[in-house]
Parts: C-alpha cells; structure tokens; sequence
C-alpha cells in the first residue's frame, strides 16, 4: 500500500468520524419516536434542496440560503434549535419519503407538494406556500406558448418523482418527457439546447431565470396547484403540531413575508397571503 492511499484511508475514517455525530442525531434522540421534536438531540438534520435558487440553495462558500431554508431555520428555531445545530440534508425530489422514512432528516423543506399518494407514506405540516406547474423554454422560443404545444414533438424535462412530472405522463402522453434527478441538471439541458422546457413549479421556475437574467422566460399559466408542506415521518402528530405552531407564529410575526419578499422578490414574485393550515 502507498503512503499516500494510507493517508487518503485516514483522511476517510477521520471524515467518517465526524460524520457519526450527526448521523447518530439525526433521528433527534426519538428512536422512531418523537422525531426529534422539542430540542432533545443536539442538532437536527432537516432536508431542503440544494440546487434550487431562491428556495433551498447551498451557496459556494457552504452558507444556505432560500425561502424553504428560511421556513425551515424559524421552524428549527422554534424547535429549539439555533442555526449553528441544523445539519442540512440534500433532498432530490425523489427520495424525500425514504429520508424521512428512514430517520435521516427530522423534518424537509423541499418545494414538497403535499399529497393523498405522499400522505401514506409520510406526514405533512403546512402548506407555507401555494405555487403551480408551469413551462419555461429559451427566450428566443416561440412556438412553445402552454402545455398543449409541447405535444408537437417537444422535448421536455422535469424530475423524477416529482409532482410535475407525473403531471405530464398521467395528462400529456404525446409529449416526449426526460427525467432528470434535479432541476439544475435540467436547466443545463435547456441552456444547451438538449431539452425544448423545462416544467416544475412557476416558483422554482422563477428563481432559475432570474439566475440567467434574459436566457429563459415562463410561458403560458400555472396549470395545477402545488401546496408546499413540511414533511415528516407519518403520524408523529407531536411534531406536526408544533411546526405547525411555528409556521403560525411566523406567518403572523411578519417574518414569512419577510423571508419570501427577500427570496423570491429579486425573481419578481410578490408576497402571496400566506395560506391555512390543513387540519
Ligand atoms: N412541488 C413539486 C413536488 O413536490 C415539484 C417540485 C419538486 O420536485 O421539488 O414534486
């Protein structure tokens, strides 16, 4: 063995080391139980994207920024936790239900439209906020004016296991649907002309084209409604409650609009009433 492979498997089992401090947090002391509610571990692992401007973003010095990540810090402020104990998680769309169903986050605050098919698998706080599917396509396209024209042979991308996504294959089977695992990989696709639109929600979608001002636009209206809860593991009504208070608290304090009118203003997105809870 070289010494230098030796020291790249120290550098491993360092790395891993640091890493179990967390894992082993990151169901918050509750084993399956409380989940983490109520400040019991010493931090708390809460998922969010990472690649989603204006929503959930790691930026490139480590800090996170985003209205979710927002959200999420008041909610873990309310849980007991300061910024500096959150552990963030990156949660692609589609394997949001396992991490929570795995005890790998405590909660997530991922554009996560709130369900009936999501509902079996896990629980929802919320909704913070009410978007909708909608298109965005290169500025110089003209041919794609709504959902109904990408059936002339577009290529269209989206994310697998998103809510958009199965959208399109339940509702337009003409239309040629590429998958990716993250909206970023799809935007690199519409840049460079692999895909003819993208579609996700018009928040999501906003936040990517203000990223590349005069490179891409929206078309046509919202065509469904994505109600963003806070997920976490199924029936833990202890937890639910009390981010739902938090939600309450920050909606009423005026910190919600605050934090949407910081994140999502520069996109050109004003502040919506924020939305009731679900029972
Ligand atoms: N809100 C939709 C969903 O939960 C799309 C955004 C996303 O994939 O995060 O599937």
């Amino acid at each position: 063995m070289s010494p230098k492979s030796l020291s790249a498997r120290v550098v491993g089992a360092l790395a891993l080391a640091a890493a179990l401090p967390f894992a082993a947090t990151a169901c918050g002391g509750g084993d399956g139980g409380g989940g983490g509610a109520g400040g019991g571990g010493d931090t708390i692992v809460i998922g969010t994207k990472f690649d989603q401007p204006g929503l959930g973003q790691k930026n490139p010095d480590g800090t996170m920024s985003g209205f979710d990540v927002d959200v999420a810090t008041y909610v873990a402020g309310e849980l007991g936790y300061t910024p500096d104990k959150i552990e963030w998680k990156e949660s692609p769309s589609a394997q949001r239900e396992n991490l929570i169903q795995n005890g790998q986050v405590t909660f997530i605050a991922a554009t996560y439209s709130i369900t009936d098919a999501r509902k079996e698998k896990v629980s929802f706080a919320g909704p913070y906020l009410i978007t909708g599917q909608s298109l965005l396509v290169r500025s110089d396209n003209t041919d794609i004016t709504g959902e109904a024209s990408l059936e002339n042979n577009k290529i269209l991308c989206s994310v697998s296991g998103s809510t958009p996504a199965q959208k399109i294959k339940d509702k337009y089977q003409g239309v040629q649907l590429q998958q990716y695992d993250t909206y970023s990989a799809c935007i690199d696709a519409l840049k460079n002309g692999a895909v003819d639109a993208v579609t996700t929600d018009e928040v999501i979608l906003a936040g990517y084209a203000a990223q590349s001002p005069g490179a891409f636009k929206i078309v046509g209206e919202p065509f469904s409604e994505e109600r963003y809860g806070i997920g976490l593991k199924k029936d833990d009504t202890e937890l639910r409650t009390k981010i739902n208070d938090a939600l309450k608290k920050m909606e009423e304090s005026g910190a919600w609009k605050e934090a949407f009118d910081k994140n999502l203003g520069p996109a050109g997105i004003t502040a919506p009433t924020p939305p009731p809870l679900d029972n």
